[in-house]
């Protein structure tokens, strides 16, 4: 496995390996998890090639978000990486992305951007978007895989390469969670035993909802509302958004059907966490 760090660097190795050979891309911010490691699995039975790409991007980060105190330990995720058979780490700073500092041309998504996630966090999506798009260009993937964990992410990324025409297959995996059902995240480390304990309210809450879709129900209120009887019995949790979504168009549904997403943000602390379920 190769560390690389340049532009340059990433596209000879990869020009390298090339010919004849189909590559696959999972991007992070790096601080991996099994959650990460189960997207690389999948790109190692995908492809020959496995890139890797860690890169905390300023670009999708709000004032007063998380982007100076984010978990950082490249020695840890090669480690990681290494025992996953990845063929290339591509790591770049900040400077090596964005040469002229803030882009002035970026990949603006419209409507799909305005709900769950994007309501709360202006320009996210668009910085995600735009690292994402030129990830494609440097690495020129076969299948790119990401996390149904950030699933209105995903959602982006396919509208993204289908508008934009772009020769990537997307690929979603399911969410990786621990054996009491919290979603892993690199953000987990920030949280206290206390308050790993009320994050539990939102995998509990998105499973009341879900056994009452398992027993029939498909009102989109009533199923909001088994979950929030749970998210109630946690008063520390500041709940952000509990919404039951189209899982393509994003548009906020009355009734359930098959694909229907149920997704919820909150703050446990200062901390925020997403999760969501497709009710099927
Ligand atoms: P991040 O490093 O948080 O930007 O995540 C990088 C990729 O890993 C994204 O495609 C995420 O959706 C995915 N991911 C993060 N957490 C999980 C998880 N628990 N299960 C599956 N995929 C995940």
């Amino acid at each position: 496995m190769k560390i690389v760090s340049s532009k340059g660097e990433i596209r000879r190795e990869i020009a390298k390996r090339r010919p004849g050979a189909k590559v696959a891309l999972v991007p992070t911010m790096g601080y991996l998890h099994e959650g990460h490691l189960a997207l690389v699995d999948r790109a190692r039975e995908r492809a020959d090639v496995v890139v890797l790409s860690i890169f905390v991007n300023p670009l999708q980060f709000g004032a007063g978000e998380d982007l100076e105190r984010y978990p950082r330990d490249l020695e840890r995720d090669a480690a990681l990486a290494r025992a996953r058979d990845v063929d290339l780490i591509f790591a770049p700073s900040a400077l090596e992305m964005y040469p002229h500092g803030e882009p002035a041309v970026q990949v603006a998504p419209l409507r799909l951007a305005d709900t769950l996630c994007g309501a709360s966090r202006p320009g996210h999506f668009q910085g995600m978007l735009t690292v994402v798009a030129k990830l494609f260009q440097i690495v020129q993937p076969d299948v790119a895989i990401f996390g149904q964990k950030d699933f209105q992410q995903a959602v982006l990324i396919q509208r993204m390469v289908d508008d934009l025409d772009i020769p990537v297959e997307i690929e979603v995996a399911p969410i990786v969670r621990e054996g009491d059902g919290l979603a892993l995240s690199s953000r987990n480390v920030y949280l206290s035993p206390e308050e790993r304990l009320e994050a539990l309210a939102l995998p509990r809450a998105l499973e009341a909802a879900c056994a009452a879709f398992a027993e029939g129900e498909r009102d989109a209120e009533r199923l909001k509302g088994r979950a929030h009887q749970v998210l109630e019995r946690t008063p520390a949790l500041r709940l952000q958004y509990l919404e039951l979504v189209d899982r393509a168009t994003l548009d906020a549904l009355s009734e359930a059907g098959p694909g229907a997403v149920l997704a919820i943000a909150a703050h446990v602390g200062r901390t925020r966490l997403i999760d969501n379920v497709i009710l099927r």
